[in-house]
């Protein structure tokens, strides 16, 4: 289909990165360039039909308007949580949006006539900052997103490793702390339990025992431990060791170039990335140090990746866009 545009420059893909919370649409370019962007409610608690039937509406509603625009709509991608079966094109498995073996892929080829490719959310963002955000230019990226959870993409040469289960990147389960509070999978002392967003909070409420008013934010934490309050200094100090340690883990078995951290946590900034980076340092022995920064694509990260999963799928690909 579309063979007759040969020219590329009015093809466009369309892509969907679905949250638990919100969708993040758009109709992206060859080029990586998002033309329009939509945003809707996922409404999760309507139950995983509703919200199926949302998605193929919304992805038809952006062909719709890309053909009114005078574009080509060539192919459609779809990030979801999870855990997904990228080759089968399901949705196994995803707790947020109510998700268990859900054959999207098909459904939206079936409902646009278009080829549809379905991703990981956390692997797609980190295709896209490999590609186009903080990590271009190096071909070995560790992409690890800090929110709620913890998770990342090993993304080489453009490529996210997907893994032989659709499991690759659960950096997040990597235990550093053996005595550590127990963790969502039932082990104790994983990364995210110590280190993730919610666990900075939880543990700075911990410390501080009834003397804080109400519920403290891992942004509020850096803001205090950055005005020199001790025990949040304390918190964010055992925060960046436990990072320290999880990234070492992954350096030592992917050798990257480039680290680049997303979420919620990694909107601390340099107050995060500087006692970072020299927390990380002490752990390199014969390891080669990566350069660590921030991503630079933020929420819109998803929503590119699946537009690349996409342009990849049917064999679109801006020559320029990894140099
Ligand atoms: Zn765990």
């Amino acid at each position: 289909m579309n063979d007759g545009d040969t020219t590329g420059t009015d093809r466009v893909v369309v892509a969907l990165d679905v949250g638990g919370t919100g969708m993040k649409c758009a109709l992206v370019r060859a080029d990586g360039v998002a033309i329009h962007t939509e945003r809707h409610p996922t409404d999760a608690a309507r139950g995983p039909a509703a919200v199926i039937g949302t998605i193929l509406d919304v992805a038809e509603g952006l062909a719709d308007k890309a053909r009114t625009d005078g574009s080509t709509p060539v192919a459609v991608g779809i990030a979801v949580p999870g855990v997904v079966d990228e080759a089968r094109g399901v949705a196994v498995w995803s707790a947020n949006v109510g998700f268990r073996d859900v054959p999207l892929r098909d459904l939206a080829t079936a409902r646009l006539g278009l080829p549809t490719a379905l991703g990981h959310d956390v692997r797609v963002g980190g295709l896209a900052e490999a590609r186009l955000g903080a990590g271009r230019g190096a071909g070995h990226v560790l992409f690890v997103a800090i929110g709620t959870g913890i998770a990342a993409a090993h993304v080489v040469d453009g490529v996210a490793a997907i893994g032989a289960h659709g499991a690759a990147g659960e950096i997040g389960h990597i235990m550093v702390r053996p005595d550590g509070p127990r963790c969502g999978c039932g082990r104790p002392g994983c990364l995210e339990a110590v280190a993730s967003a919610s666990a900075v909070g939880r543990r700075y409420a911990e410390l501080a025992g009834g003397s804080t008013d109400g519920a403290v934010t891992a942004a509020q934490v850096a803001d205090r431990a950055a005005a020199g309050e001790p025990l949040a200094a304390r918190v964010w100090q055992e925060v960046v060791e436990a990072l320290a340690d999880g990234l070492a883990t992954g350096q030592a078995l992917f050798d990257v170039a480039t680290i680049v951290l997303g979420g919620g946590l990694a909107q601390a900034g340099d107050r995060l990335l500087d006692p970072l980076r020299v927390a990380l340092r002490e752990r390199m022995t014969f390891h080669r140090e990566p350069r660590l920064v921030a991503a630079a694509l933020g929420d819109e990260a998803g929503c590119l990746g699946a537009a690349l999963l996409a342009l990849d799928a049917v064999g679109v690909r801006d020559p320029q866009e990894r140099r």
